[in-house]
């Protein structure tokens, strides 16, 4: 017999779901269905969207995808557990810091270098533009007073497990790898900004179809919680200053995310396959924009976790 507390839920595929209804209660949120597919959910301080059969829901205004989708058993919408507990809760009960533990160093991670070109779109190549926004958002950070530091300055090439190995070794607080997007020249009119965050043990990544659904614990792990809230506040502050279109926070096990000690995000800021978004990111005051909504978005998650 289930227990009280487990009432109502259920397995579907070896995931465990829990109504809406009973989270709702137990976190003083209430909700109501908005139409045939569409759940709204809702306290004082956050508001819930969620869509039947769907992994895209709206949390305060942000597109978060979520690692399974929300079913509707017996009229009451059910969320899978490990995304009420890794991607909702991070965000609407934000993970606090001890005292004392503040965040005051920060890694900026300027995608690929050296040989690794990253995309390349016409002449234009990734690194390049990875490095003018790490530099610029570096500035930006300095004199937000934060220490700063780069996993490269130059146009070097940087193995992939060494980054967030220099980001042990620096005793940074918070790793912000940059990156920028292509979805090939057939795909131009794809757009916006994603911002990932690593995948939670035993759960799915955004863009792998099921791929690692029985994958165990690493070092990034640790910071689940922290991980996803930092991923959330950087890409509502990008999306609603940087003028750029929300694709989602996403999940995905990335070398650089997989390895980080500290919590971690990676920002693919944008298409560089798409004429009119290149534009902005060729653009030194369209970076200068870009580095001013990222240094928001930690600023916000700094307000969210120190005591
Ligand atoms: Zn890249």
């Amino acid at each position: 017999m289930a227990s009280g507390a487990s009432a109502g839920r259920f397995f579907t595929f070896g995931k465990e779901y829990v109504p809406l209804d009973q989270w709702a209660r137990a976190n003083s949120f209430q909700w109501k269905w908005v139409s045939k597919n569409e759940t709204h959910a809702w306290s004082g301080w956050s508001k819930m969207q969620f869509t039947t059969d769907s992994k895209r829901m709206v949390l305060n205004g942000v597109n978060v995808l979520l690692s399974e989708p929300v079913k509707n058993r017996d009229g009451v919408p059910c969320i899978a557990n490990i995304d009420l507990a890794t991607a909702i809760t991070p965000v609407v009960f934000p993970p606090k810091h001890r005292a004392r533990n503040q965040i005051k160093h920060i890694i900026i991670d300027p995608g690929h270098g050296g040989k690794d070109t990253g995309y390349l779109v016409g002449q234009e190549q990734e690194k390049k533009y990875t490095l003018l926004l790490a530099q610029e958002l570096g500035e930006q950070l300095r004199k937000a007073g934060y220490a700063v530091s780069f996993t490269r300055a130059s146009d070097t090439f940087v193995d992939l497990p060494v980054r967030p190995e220099l980001a042990r070794r620096r005793g940074a607080d918070l790793f912000i790898s940059l990156h920028f997007n292509s979805a090939g020249y057939k795909s131009s009119s794809v757009s916006g900004v994603e911002v990932y965050c690593m995948t939670p043990q035993r759960a799915s990544s955004t863009n792998a179809r099921g791929e690692g659904g029985n994958s165990g614990a690493f070092d990034g792990n640790a910071n689940n919680a922290k991980n996803m809230l930092l991923a959330y506040q950087l890409q509502k502050a990008i999306t609603h200053t940087a003028g750029l279109e929300d694709r989602g926070v996403k999940r995905a096990r990335f070398a650089v995310l997989r390895e980080a000690r500290m919590p971690a995000a990676l920002i693919e800021g944008g298409f560089m396959s798409n004429p009119a978004e290149a534009k902005k990111i060729y653009s030194a005051a369209w970076r200068k924009q870009m580095a001013t909504a990222i240094a928001n978005g930690i600023a916000s998650y700094r307000k969210a976790v120190e005591p």
